[in-house]
């Protein structure tokens, strides 16, 4: 059946460039395309291999040799010079985000080692995309695990599967291509830098345009193969072009006064290292071979740089990645005013540099950006923040009646806060559980095929027998499948952190709110470093609020806490009542999942019918419900009287001053996050008084 032909899917212009740059280059390193659900992106990354040039494989090797320079580690080989080949398709391989480590990089089948004794392997996904498109669907939902396999062969070129020490090697280089819906959560910065290109792929908003897509979709569903049959014409043409385009690549210049453009246009977007300059010379002169030009031209850098930088700033790891337009003109055409030289073809780009004041971006969101505040480094005492730089803020015009949202203190590192026990849940790295993966802890009979043979299990079981199965002096144990042993394991998984935040007056009253917030950040980043799912209540006035359901995204978490208003009575027993009905729900909904339930207060309970012996009810409930808890307590100032902790008590829960939250003192844990994530700076101080 034909699938939708690349070049009939309507607008996506970038996408379409990103992903013909690295048809033309594979060296580019990939394309990561963002946006929404019901784009047509995964339409267009699917029809991308029918325009990719076919690909001679050695006749019969299952990891497909190029017969001119077959891989010497093939599983297949070692295969003779001249032998005999075939000409295929590029393929197109699709990764599921719920894949298994043996379909990703293949299965070595230690069972047949052990009772055939023969070496048995079954290439997987990393074998099928060799010289072809990998394509992750939602990459930002694939497993920790999934995506280290994934980095370690796309960054070697090469896929490596270790069984009890049984090994097996062999080549796999492929074009990355994956795509993700930003609202479902980031990519961890590790493997975002991974892709050479990032393009934002958005539904047409022209009406016009929109009216093709559904006619041309109309079209192609009524007769999938006549409507591939009207577009062959153009897919051969662009086709050609890319084998075109590949033949003219290693002719092409780069002249010096352009490659200092590049240099310049990365330095002015402050990118980290020097991979953004090699990924953005590497498009620019695929670019120029796209466009049939022998020199590198200002034009080509720019296009490249819109489609290589956004993702590699500096930013804060909330932040999407983002590139002003007017920002990348300018630093183009700063760079030929070099006064070494002529000024080059820097006037060639379009726009030209307007003398225009400088403005940063700013991100298309609702929250002010931590990092707009002045940034004064934390007290060298180690002290977590207090009320200190008392930096007067400006009142934004038209905020909650409560008083405008106080800005979020310094970002630092935690202390790992778990559930207890043994889970079950998907891998992460908060709470202890059985896993796949992990440390062994013993071994058992399988339930179906071993994930992982425990080698010394199986030969204790098989010892008994081996005289009733007749085994030789001095041959080898005998072994039946009923003696295998599989490993158990014990790991770490995620879990569903919900924060239950008092966002009332008695904390804002403090000025403790931005300490506050800036420890509930602090949390949040840890929960996106562990793979969690986060969750926000919040409770201030007459009830509480649901601010953010259950979801992967820490950056829409982030976001609701920046803005979050404060001020007001304190329905303590509202909050805990609403977190209560919440895990109810995500209890059915997502049942391995255990939760963690962090209530970040100062223990007062001043609003609803009853309020100190409510919230004590409300607290005994959660507990009885099995609910683990850790509650923050924020209460400051000299004379405390105490009350989070007992709402602990009454919770069974963990009860943990703010202050003590900090996995080191509070400078040392900053500097550990700025090192950890690219960029980021701990978030101003800036506090206020709020009535
Ligand atoms: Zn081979």
């Amino acid at each position: 059946m034909s699938g939708f032909p690349f070049s009939a899917v309507v607008g996506m212009a970038e996408l379409r460039l990103g992903l013909v740059l690295n048809a033309v280059s594979p060296g580019i390193g990939g394309v990561l395309v963002r946006g929404e659900k019901g784009t047509a992106k995964s339409t267009m990354v699917r029809g991308l291999a029918a325009i990719l040039p076919d690909v001679a494989v050695v006749a019969g090797c299952r990891f497909s040799c190029d017969p001119a320079d077959p891989d010497p580690s093939c599983p297949d080989g070692p295969h003779e010079p001249g032998a005999a080949s075939v000409t295929r398709p590029a393929r197109l391989v699709e990764l599921p985000v719920g894949a298994s480590e043996d379909r990703l990089v293949g299965a070595l089948d230690i069972e047949r080692a052990l009772t055939e004794g023969v070496k048995a392997y079954e290439p997987g996904l990393l074998a099928a995309a060799h010289r072809g498109v990998l394509y992750v669907d939602e990459v930002n939902l694939l497993h920790d695990h999934l995506v280290d396999l994934l980095l370690d062969a796309a960054a070697l070129g090469t896929c490596y599967v270790e069984r009890d020490g049984v090994s097996v090697r062999h080549a796999a280089r492929f074009l990355l291509v994956g795509t993700m819906n930003p609202e479902e959560g980031e990519l961890r910065p590790q493997l975002l830098d991974r892709f050479g290109l990032t393009v934002e792929a958005a539904a047409p908003r022209d009406a016009g345009q929109r009216g093709e897509v559904v006619r041309r979709r109309l079209a192609y569903d009524a007769d999938p193969a006549g409507f591939a049959e009207r577009w062959q014409q153009t897919e051969s043409g662009l086709a050609a072009r890319i084998v075109a385009a590949q033949g003219l690549l290693p002719d092409v210049v780069l002249p010096d006064a352009t490659l200092r453009q590049v240099a310049s246009v990365c330095a002015a977007f402050d990118v980290d290292g020097l991979r953004a300059d090699l990924v953005t010379a590497r498009a620019a002169i695929a670019h120029a071979a796209w466009e049939g030009r022998g020199e590198v031209t200002a034009i080509d850098v720019r296009a490249a740089a819109r489609l290589a930088l956004p993702h590699r700033r500096r930013r804060q790891p909330f932040d999407a990645p983002q590139l002003d337009e007017e920002e990348l003109d300018r630093a183009l055409a700063g760079a030929g005013e070099d006064p070494d030289d002529d000024p080059g073809p820097g006037d060639d780009g379009p726009g030209g540099g307007e003398p225009e004041a400088s403005h940063e971006t700013t991100p298309a969101q609702d929250a002010p950006s931590p990092r707009a505040e002045a940034a004064p480094d934390p007290g060298p005492d180690g002290q977590p923040p207090g009320p200190a730089a008392q930096a007067p803020a400006q009142p934004r015009p038209g905020a909650a009646p409560a008083g405008p949202p106080a800005a979020p203190g310094p970002v630092f590192r935690v202390k790992r806060l778990e559930v207890p026990g043994t889970g079950t849940g998907a891998a992460g790295r908060r709470s202890r559980a059985r896993t796949e993966s992990g440390h062994v802890t013993g071994a058992q009979r399988p339930r179906d095929r071993a994930a992982r043979i425990h080698v010394p299990a199986t030969f204790t079981a098989a010892a008994p027998y081996q005289v009733a199965r007749g085994r030789a002096p001095g041959g080898g144990l005998l072994l039946r499948p009923g003696d295998l042993r599989e490993a158990r394991h014990e790991g770490r998984e995620s879990n569903l952190v919900l924060f239950v935040v008092d966002a009332s007056g008695s904390m804002a009253a403090r000025a403790r709110m931005g300490a506050v917030k800036g420890a509930v950040l602090s949390l949040l980043l840890d929960a996106y470093q562990r793979r969690d799912k986060v969750g926000m209540v919040t409770f201030r006035g007459s009830g509480a609020e649901l601010a953010l359901p259950p979801t992967f995204s820490v950056e829409a978490a982030a976001a609701r806490l920046s803005a979050l208003p404060t001020g007001g009575r304190t329905p303590l027993a509202a909050g805990l009542l609403r977190a209560g009905d919440l895990l109810r729900a995500e209890r059915i909904r997502d049942p391995r999942r255990r939760p963690l339930l962090v209530l970040v207060t100062d223990g007062r309970a001043t609003a609803g019918a009853d309020p100190v012996a409510g919230a004590h009810r409300a607290a005994g409930l959660l507990a009885a419900a099995g609910v683990h808890s850790v509650v923050v307590d924020c209460e400051s100032g000299p004379v405390r009287l105490g009350l989070a902790g007992a709402v602990a008590q009454s919770l069974g829960g963990v009860l943990l001053r703010l202050e003590h939250l900090a996995a080191a003192p509070l400078a040392e844990s900053v500097r550990a996050i700025s090192g950890g994530f690219r960029g980021v700076a701990p978030p101003g101080q800036q506090e206020q008084e709020v009535a």
